[in-house]
């Protein structure tokens, strides 16, 4: 099987993204071909011993390593000038597994406090129970992550923008601290989209995805990557997952690697919108606030001017003064649907404080900038013209 390589000047990443990865087989295949498989044969007994030994390449087995799961992993590195990544079978178990595989009990964690469900969860809850301590701290306040440092911290992590009212990390300076102290900085970059930010430049060691967003972008299956320096990923990662399991299934690993081609253009229209929704909604009668990065009325513009390339694909904003008044926003939406996900050419409508973020308490919620009247949107492929309409008629439902 022959791997595509670039001998030439370097590919910019819409081409890297059509080409990087590519193993083709003796077929001669243009799309890349799903290897459905879960075991290899071998030539002979030798060949056998010297693949388990490490001393020949070749794969072994599926759960270690994959030839379509390959594929997505290499085009993944060119896209985020990783040396090395490993795709998993959700985003969620990219970021269980970028912390479990190195942290020991007597470890230490900070973390961002406005986090994805799941990755609190993570951090607030599994984590303790292995003996590895944990802060939350607010991501966007330097002092505090430096204030919550411990001889015995080994992670920082953090998303940015924040789910759900997009607040920021100034990555470069998170990681700073992070070299200074020994500590990993493990970002999740799934609401900037890989196209957006570029974690590792800023100084990042670990860039997860949940693949299952932007990245399949048309809500079809999970996946997850984890990016990174290569004794990292292919030595402490690669032995907990190989042990442990959370392997990517082939075919969806397919889905994901042929998103990757249509992803430059995807990330664009759907940026492209959500900045035009936000500027649209800030000027929408009923709505009192807007959240969107890419606007000069973003409490941390600076921040975003410095590390992100686009404002971002999602915008939040305040609606009325209950949860009524955003129940009727969101029960008038007819293009928009209501759903928890988002990254999905479909637009989608969340209302944070009573399905994401239902289990904080009203204070928590409100520490994090969520409300009775937040809604956050996951702005999708349509034509932004008939969202903004769709917005309208929903908005004027209020007045
Ligand atoms: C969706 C998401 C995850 C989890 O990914 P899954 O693929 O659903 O497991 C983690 N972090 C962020 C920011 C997400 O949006």
């Amino acid at each position: 099987m022959a791997g595509k390589t670039n001998s030439r000047k370097a590919w910019s990443a819409a081409t890297r993204l059509v080409h990087e990865g590519t193993l083709r087989s003796q077929f001669g295949e243009t799309s890349e071909a799903v290897f459905l498989n879960s075991g290899y044969v071998y030539e002979n007994a030798e060949d056998a011993e010297a693949r388990f030994k490490g001393e020949a390449d070749g794969y072994v087995y599926s759960r270690y390593a994959n030839p379509t799961v390959a594929m997505l992993e290499q085009r993944m590195c060119a896209l985020e000038g990783a040396e090395a990544a490993r795709a998993t079978a959700s985003g969620m178990a990219a970021v269980a597994a970028s912390m479990l595989c190195h942290l020991k009990a007597g470890d230490h964690v900070v973390a961002g406090r406005a986090l994805f469900g799941s990755c609190l969860y993570i951090v607030e809850d599994l984590l303790p129970r292995y003996g590895i301590e944990s802060n939350l701290i607010d991501g966007g306040d330097l002092k505090a992550w430096e204030a919550a440092i411990r001889p015995n911290t080994k992670a920082l992590f953090f998303e940015t923008p924040t789910n759900p009212v997009l607040e920021l990390v100034d990555i470069e300076a998170v990681a700073k601290l992070g070299k200074a102290c020994g500590a990993l900085t493990i970002v999740d970059n799934v609401f900037a989209t890989p196209l957006g930010q570029r974690p590792m430049a800023l100084g990042a060691d670990i860039v997860v995805y949940s693949a299952t967003k932007h990245i399949d972008g048309q809500g079809r299956c999970l996946g997850g990557v984890v990016l990174g320096p290569k004794v990292f990923i292919e030595e402490t990662l690669h032995t907990f997952l190989k042990h442990t399991g959370p392997s990517l299934s082939p075919f969806n690993a397919w889905v994901l690697l042929k998103g990757l081609e249509t992803l430059p253009l995807r990330v664009a229209r759907h940026c492209e919108s959500a900045a035009r929704i936000a500027d649209f909604l800030a000027d929408k009668q009923g709505v009192t606030r807007v959240h969107y990065p890419g606007r000069v009325d973003h409490p941390q513009h600076d921040i975003a001017k410095k590390q992100m390339a686009f404002g971002g694909p999602l915008v939040a904003f305040e609606v009325g003064e209950t949860k009524a008044d955003a129940f009727a926003v969101l029960n008038a939406l007819q293009l928009f649907s209501i759903s928890n996900n988002l990254g999905d050419a479909k637009s989608l409508a969340t209302h944070p404080a009573t399905t994401t973020h239902q289990r904080l308490t009203p204070e928590a919620r409100a520490e994090l900038g969520i409300f009775d009247n937040t809604i956050r949107l996951s702005v999708g492929l349509e034509d932004v013209g008939d969202l903004e309409d769709d917005l309208d008629q929903a908005t004027a439902k209020l007045t």
